[in-house]
Parts: structure tokens; C-alpha cells; sequence
């Protein structure tokens, strides 16, 4: 979203606007007509959005266990190929050998479906070796 910034000038004596250049010929303030005030008050409006991208990433150990038995991500995730951020949720699932991952644009469209057993996603990226960090 884009809002134009805003300037206003107005008399630091009696708050009327002003337009008049700030400064006369001579480069002192000129006094206001209202009042005579050479007091000058500039508002300046900005605005800036800013939008944030969370993700979170949760890996399920067992004591004792070397490796994670459950890892699910949930939140944006940038894409590469594209630019944009991407919403994700992907759960892979060591003990029940499962494997769901759900990818959409911001506006809705999915562009990846997936839940299926997991020996069947195997070699993937995220799901090689049964003992990583
Ligand atoms: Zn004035």
C-alpha cells in the first residue's frame, strides 16, 4: 500500500495555514498577516508498512534417540524462483511414516498437495537419513 507523505505548514503564533514562502527577500521569517508570528510549525506525516513473515520449525526427539522422529514447519517461506513467500505447512512423520506437505501463494493458490507415506517421499530434500541435526 502506498499513502503519498503529507506536509502541511501552518503559523506557530495562531495556527492558520500558510503558504507563503518560509523566508522574505531579506532571508528573515516573514511575520504572519493574522498575527505577525514569525514562529512556523511544519507538520510531516509518514507512514511505512511493514509486514513480517513468521515460520516455525518443531522437531520431535525421543530421549535416548539419536534424530528427530517427527519435524513439522509451519509459516512463510521464501521462494526462490519467484521472489514471493509462500505459505507452507510440511510434516514429516518418522514414527507413523508419514509424509504431508501443503504449499500456497498468499493469495490461496496451492501450488503443492501432498500426503502420502513417507518411504514413498524418500531422497527428497527434507527427508534424507534417519539421523540428521
Ligand atoms: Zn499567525
Amino acid at each position: 500500500m502506498n499513502v503519498p507523505d503529507q506536509r502541511t505548514l501552518v503559523c506557530g503564533g495562531c495556527g492558520k495555514p500558510r503558504v507563503e514562502p518560509s523566508t522574505s527577500h531579506s532571508g528573515q521569517i516573514a511575520p504572519c498577516p493574522e498575527c505577525g508570528s514569525t514562529v512556523r510549525t511544519y507538520h510531516l506525516h509518514l507512514t511505512a508498512y511493514v509486514r513480517l513473515y513468521a515460520a516455525l520449525d518443531m522437531r520431535c526427539k525421543k530421549m535416548g534417540v539419536g534424530g528427530w522422529r517427527v519435524r513439522q514447519f509451519v509459516g512463510w517461506q521464501l521462494r526462490k524462483s519467484v521472489g514471493d513467500f509462500v505459505r507452507k505447512v510440511r510434516r514429516i512423520d518418522r514414527v507413523n511414516n508419514r509424509y504431508l506437505e501443503r504449499v500456497e501463494t498468499a493469495d490461496g493458490t496451492v501450488l503443492r498437495d501432498a500426503d502420502e507415506a513417507l518411504s514413498a517421499h524418500q531422497g527428497h530434500g527434507t527427508a534424507k537419513g534417519p539421523a540428521s541435526k
